[in-house]
């Protein structure tokens, strides 16, 4: 099942293209790994601001690693909404 990101994405956030590429991923490439991204690897910005391209920001996952994050940060932000702790 493909995870969606309805309880960080209220409204649909657009990642920032460069001439085709997005720039989260170049930045990550140029920036923080000097390397091409793998074919597995996600680049996930931590303050979940898809625009917020700082490299301060960013943190180069395994794709089902970031996966199974933003099923635990959403259990606990839907656990904050209804119950309040
Ligand atoms: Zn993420």
């Amino acid at each position: 099942m493909r995870y969606r990101f309805s309880v960080y994405y209220p409204q649909r956030q657009k990642y920032k293209h460069n001439k085709g590429k997005y720039v989260h991923r170049d930045i990550a490439e140029r920036k923080i790994l000097f390397r091409k991204l793998r074919k597995n690897e996600i680049v996930h910005h931590i303050d979940h601001d898809c625009r917020n391209n700082d490299p301060d920001n960013l943190c180069v996952m395994k794709y089902q690693d970031h996966i199974n994050l933003h099923k635990i940060m959403d259990r606990c932000i839907k656990r904050c909404l209804l119950t309040g702790s």
